[in-house]
């Protein structure tokens, strides 16, 4: 499954075709194959913000594609539960990218859906992330609330509908992030190390890096970055899961690593570990991504929290508690209404307290 390609790259779009073009990706997509790109697009912040997938990155990947007379492309993703793709879509500049090069634009949440058993799981996944003929996983690497990181092996998690992401939080998300990558094959990889948040999945924090890096082996590259975020990939536990199910191998130090542009490498930044700090304030069980960055991000604009535990998550529907977020919780005294209730609603709820 070869090696990693890392291009420090200022230029999205020229330093994606060179990395592109020190990569296998030329020998293994076929002219005239229909292949689907999937970015992040969680939510409507634009890329700028550490959240969501340039979209000169694409950009890039299909100006090459159409060099090796590729010209059947479409853009497909999912955005998180409670948010709009095709605004997300717009927002991030992806219909413009659309209309110059004619890739068209899926929202996955308008797809049909195909039950897809694995192992012990039946997931609901959208067809056409399982129909394509080659399929680019374009994520972007940064840090997540509950995973500590999202690269390529959670992006998939935008390809299924929206009643399995909520299952997914409750059945504790590593185990069918890495099951989940077993069933829909991932061609290549070319990830966003542009300026992805450290702090949070949603965004607000953007770390410039100015890093693309790609390959085709989703849990190489995520083991790989793991370490770039300062983590050990034993601490991400759903990529030793898809090592074990043999979607890909971990990296070490006999991967070739090829690094292009070396010397505009910036220093490594330190990730914070906010969230880490803040999470202390938060009891959650199987929450949503949604519904915990949210909390996350109020308890960081509430300043400093002094009341008792906030619980979150499905874990606690039908019980009953002093403070709860989103209506997972209404069972309790006093929580926040909605599903997932915005980051605006809690922090407005917090001062209230
Ligand atoms: S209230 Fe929150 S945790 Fe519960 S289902 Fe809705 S988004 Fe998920």
């Amino acid at each position: 499954m070869g090696g990693i390609i890392v291009n420090h790259s200022g230029d999205v779009v020229k330093g994606t075709l060179e990395a592109l073009a020190a990569s296998p990706l030329g020998g293994l997509v076929k002219p005239g194959a229909r292949v689907s790109v999937k970015p992040n697009m969680v939510l409507a912040r634009p890329p700028s913000e550490g959240a969501t997938t340039h979209p000169e990155i694409v950009e890039g990947i299909i100006i090459f594609l159409r060099e090796k007379g590729v010209f059947d492309i479409e853009i497909i993703e999912s955005a998180w539960v409670g948010d709009d793709t095709k605004r997300v879509y717009r927002v991030c500049g992806f219909d413009k990218l659309s209309e110059k090069y004619g890739a068209r634009l899926y929202d996955l949440k308008d797809d049909k859906i195909r039950k897809v058993k694995a192992g012990n799981y039946t997931f609901e996944i959208c067809e056409k992330a399982l129909e394509t003929d080659f399929l680019i996983n374009v994520p972007v690497l940064k840090a997540h609330c509950q995973t500590r990181m999202t690269c390529c092996l959670k992006n998939l998690k935008g390809c299924i509908s929206d009643r399995e992401k909520r299952n997914f939080h409750a059945m504790g998300l590593h185990r069918p992030i890495a099951y989940l990558n077993a069933v829909i094959k991932t061609s290549f990889c070319v990830i966003d190390g542009i300026c992805g948040d450290l702090t949070f999945e949603e965004g607000g924090n953007p770390v410039a890096r100015n890093m693309i890096i790609c390959g085709q082996d989703p849990v190489l590259l995520d083991s790989y970055c793991a370490g770039l975020l300062g983590f050990d990939a034993a601490d991400i536990d759903y990529i030793g899961i898809a090592s074990d199910l043999g979607v890909g191998r971990l990296y070490g130090s006999e991967t070739p690593v090829i690094e292009l542009n070396a010397d505009n490498k910036p220093s490594a930044p330190e990730p914070s570990g906010l969230a880490r700090r803040l999470s202390a304030h938060i009891d959650g069980d199987k929450a949503c991504s949604a519904c915990y960055s949210a909390l996350i991000s109020a308890l960081n604009r509430a300043g400093r929290y002094r009341g008792g535990k906030i619980c979150v998550g499905q874990g606690f529907r039908g019980k009953s508690g002093k403070l709860g977020c989103g209506d997972c919780a209404s069972g309790f005294e006093n929580y926040v209404k909605g599903c997932p209730p915005s980051a605006a609603e809690i922090a407005k709820w917090l001062t209230d307290l």
